[in-house]
């Protein structure tokens, strides 16, 4: 048996309601959602792996529609590293005028961690560098 999970709140849930019990999420429009959307939602899914799985396919998918969301993450005050690590580079896989400027942003991290990362990613984007590879046991 399959179980369904809201895609915002996460909460378990029945199969075929229109809206979630816990958070009112619009479950009949989510799933007119194309793939795309949907691993936008699941960026902020409670399972770890599956957000940085969710990054991951994003940037290999050149999406440029999840830098919004990307932002979003960087401005939370998200502070799981490896989670950030993922997002910053899946940012600088995707070709737009946009990533430089949120990788800029990371530069002001509160973490040195993170700070040194985005400053490596900048420099790989700036000059044409091969974009590291995805972490091992990120996914
Ligand atoms: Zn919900």
């Amino acid at each position: 048996m399959i179980t369904f999970y809201c895609p915002n709140c996460w909460n378990r849930i029945e199969e075929n309601i229109d809206t979630c019990p816990f958070c009112g999420f619009n479950l009949a429009d989510f799933i007119q959602l194309t793939y795309e959307e949907k691993l936008i939602q699941s960026l902020h899914h409670p399972v770890p792996s599956r957000r940085n799985i969710a990054a991951q396919v994003l940037g290999n998918n050149n999406s440029i529609k999840a830098l919004d969301e990307f932002e979003k993450i960087l401005l939370s005050g998200e502070t799981d590293y490896f989670f950030l690590r993922v997002v910053l580079l899946a940012i600088a896989k995707i070709k737009s005028t946009k990533s430089l400027e949120l990788l800029k942003l990371a530069e002001t991290n509160p973490n040195t961690l993170v700070r040194e990362w985005a400053s490596t990613l900048i420099d790989s984007v700036v000059n044409g560098l091969p974009i590291p590879e995805w972490d091992r046991g990120t996914g």
